[in-house]
């Protein structure tokens, strides 16, 4: 397992930094029993000028807090005091190209009843910068993502993601890389922790919002389309028409832009070197070091 502290580390807790080896937390906690929590996934760069730059901060907070009302999870904090404190937490654990993760939970309680309060901790570590050298071999999975109706599949809450690790650990255990779960329709949806977009004679198709967790990635993929002049259209994707696809790519926050190499062994018609997703995923690189 990946080392994500040692002694020294510091994190935020309720708004003081702690040590990371003496944080302590509720373990009657609703959040650890049920998986009644929502989290963000975040990351820092060191910028061109050798500053560090959290990437698109504010959205991401913004849409922890929307977790937190999604799931009726009690939340008092505002954008800029997180923001402070995720610099701070970077600063005094001298990191620059991190992955910082927010994570609020609720006190202890084991009945289903609504919480008066809820906490909040910001955890950062090392993560250098990958954007996807290796091609990933992807599996459809056998897991489809849950059901709208069931969750709130916007917000970010821990317990969806049984439904990644279970998607994830099986096509690993199948040999693969990761995982493509369809929606409850059978079309299309996103991976365990991360959309897709698919090529075709220069325009790239993504599944619309719906079944999906709308990345933040996502978004700026589609920023950097427009600003590219690259076709884009968001709709309904069958398995079959990705099959088909010239280049298909991954996008997320841990992910950046990377490439598939293939979809159930199946090999795609370009290189990745000659795709529209290699341009895309060169301009994010630009982007998340920008001034
Ligand atoms: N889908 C799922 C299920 C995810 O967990 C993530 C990661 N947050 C994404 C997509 C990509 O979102 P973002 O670009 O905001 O990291």
């Amino acid at each position: 397992m990946a080392s994500y502290y040692n002694e020294n580390t510091v994190l935020y807790l309720n708004g003081a930094f702690v040590k990371a080896a003496e944080a302590k937390m509720d373990l009657y906690s609703q959040s650890l029993h049920y998986g009644y929590s929502v989290f963000e996934g975040i990351r820092s760069y060191k910028n061109e000028v050798g500053e560090t730059k959290v990437f698109k901060a504010e959205q991401h907070f913004e849409r922890l807090k929307k977790s937190a009302s999604a799931i009726r999870l009690p939340y008092h904090w505002t954008v800029e005091q997180l923001v402070e404190a995720t610099y701070e937490v970077l600063k005094v654990n001298n990191l620059q190209d991190a992955y910082i993760r927010p994570l609020v939970f609720a006190p202890a309680n084991m009945s289903f009843v609504e919480n008066t309060e809820s906490f909040i901790t910001i955890q950062a570590w090392e993560m250098q910068p990958f954007l996807g050298e290796k091609l990933l071999k992807v599996m459809t999975s056998s897991f489809q993502r849950p059901n709208p109706k069931g969750f709130t599949i916007t917000a970010k809450a821990s317990g969806h993601y049984v439904n990644s690790i279970m998607a994830s650990q099986e096509a690993k255990a199948n040999g693969f890389d990761e995982a493509l779960l369809t929606d409850i329709n059978g079309y299309v949806a996103e991976g365990p922790g991360a959309n897709v977009f698919y090529e075709k004679d220069g325009h790239l198709f993504t599944p619309a919002t719906g079944n999906i967790l709308p990345g933040i990635t996502r978004a700026t993929v589609l920023e950097i389309c427009d600003e590219l002049l690259i076709p884009v259209k968001e709709k309904l994707i069958t398995l079959d028409e990705l099959k088909e696809a010239d280049a298909v790519f991954f996008c997320g926050t841990a992910a950046e832009v990377i490439g598939w190499e293939s979809l159930d062994n199946r090999p795609f018609k370009i290189s990745w070197k000659d795709s529209v997703g290699n341009k895309i995923q060169q301009a994010y690189k630009n982007k998340v070091v920008a001034v």
